[in-house]
């Protein structure tokens, strides 16, 4: 059998026996036969658009079953942050490590993904699993807790996705328990896909904010403007950042921005690529590089920004250049607070929009 094949079959299998689930999406009667049968089978790899319709299939038909489950790995939070290995990569956990029932794993779990080769990937809290749960998660594997937002600067772009990904959709479930229409609790489904309201039956689904985020260079292209907020680290120059208002396309809210933070006018915007972050709520990130006139004078709002400079393309290769070289001692400088200027830490679409302006 192709792998085409037994993707079909498994798509079939995952649809089988959709009987009708309970108010959580869980159908502990069901069994799907056909996928443990099959997950021996799979061997190579899946193609994107075959995980991407049983993800689909999980989500919008069937639900979750312990089949499903005891298939998948975990990425494991405890307060927050996540399990992870010594280099910064996730320490998956199979679902027989975790020491809990199903049905206990399914109220606190979500699923992430699916892998190339067929595993389901699930993120899980384990507060709510007991108190002796972490040193029991820590016992069976070989990673540690790390803090969150040192995680993302560290991890593979891909896992750092889906870190991202699980954290913000436990933020939006935690925080919208209860209906926007009618004000009555909302119950989530077995995937953490969304929440249907327990009276009105609307079903809401987690949202994210379009944040622009912009590189910005003069018409000479031999300086970049760069800017930092009190919260900022000491010493870090990151770009010009700003949600995109209702009404506005994302061009219009870059040159807003940027009028509005340092007073420049923009001559022209290029879109360059987009990220998740998690930071302070859910928000997708559209990165820009922008020329601006550069002969007009900076014009700081300094309700915003602490400052606004310019900096020689030199000085900035160079800053780049030791975090390529050394990350985790940019993240040490990051902690005690050094007031040498440096770029944002790879990991950060920022330090990307600067890393591509280089090279281009
Ligand atoms: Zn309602």
């Amino acid at each position: 059998m192709n792998s085409r094949n037994v993707c079909h079959s498994l798509a079939a299998a995952l649809r089988f026996g959709s009987t009708k689930l309970n108010r959580s999406g869980w159908n502990p009667s069901r069994r799907c036969h056909s996928i443990s049968n099959m997950s021996g089978q799979l061997g190579g790899q899946l193609s994107y658009v075959q995980r991407m319709k049983m993800l689909q299939n999980l989500r919008e038909k069937t639900g979750i079953t312990e089949e499903v489950i005891r298939r998948g790995k975990c990425l494991i939070y405890y307060k927050g942050d996540p399990l992870l290995t010594d280099n910064f990569s996730i320490a998956w956990m199979d679902f027989d490590d975790l020491q809990t029932e199903p049905k206990l794993f399914l109220e606190n779990a979500m699923l992430l993904g699916m892998a190339e080769g067929g595993q389901f990937q699930f993120a899980v809290q384990i507060v709510g699993f007991g108190k002796e749960s972490k040193q029991a998660v820590l016992s069976k594997s070989q990673g540690s807790f790390t803090d969150f937002r040192l995680s993302l600067m560290m991890m593979p772009t891909y896992e750092a996705s889906l870190a991202s990904k699980a954290k913000a959709i436990f933020n939006w479930h935690r925080r919208n328990t209860h209906c926007a229409k009618c004000g009555s609790p909302s119950i989530r489904n077995s995937t953490a896909s969304c929440r249907t309201c327990h009276k009105c039956e609307e079903v809401w689904y987690p949202t994210l904010s379009p944040v622009g985020i912009v590189l910005v260079a003069d018409s000479t292209k031999s300086n970049l403007l760069l800017v930092r907020q009190g919260r900022h680290p000491k010493g870090m120059y990151s770009c010009i950042a700003g949600y995109v208002d209702s009404g506005e396309t994302l061009e219009e809210g870059i040159r807003r921005e940027v009028a509005e933070e340092v007073g420049l006018t923009v001559l022209s915007v290029d879109y360059k690529a987009s990220q998740h972050w998690s930071f302070p709520t859910s928000n997708l990130m559209i990165g820009c590089h922008a020329i601006v006139n550069g002969n007009e004078t900076l014009d700081v709002d300094t309700s915003e920004l602490e400052d606004a400079r310019w900096f020689s393309v030199e000085e900035v290769r160079r800053s780049l250049d030791s975090i390529k070289t050394n990350p985790l001692e940019t993240m040490s400088a990051i902690k005690e607070g050094t007031n040498q200027f440096f770029v944002p830490p790879r990991g950060t679409l920022a330090h990307s929009l600067i890393d591509a302006w280089l090279s281009g």
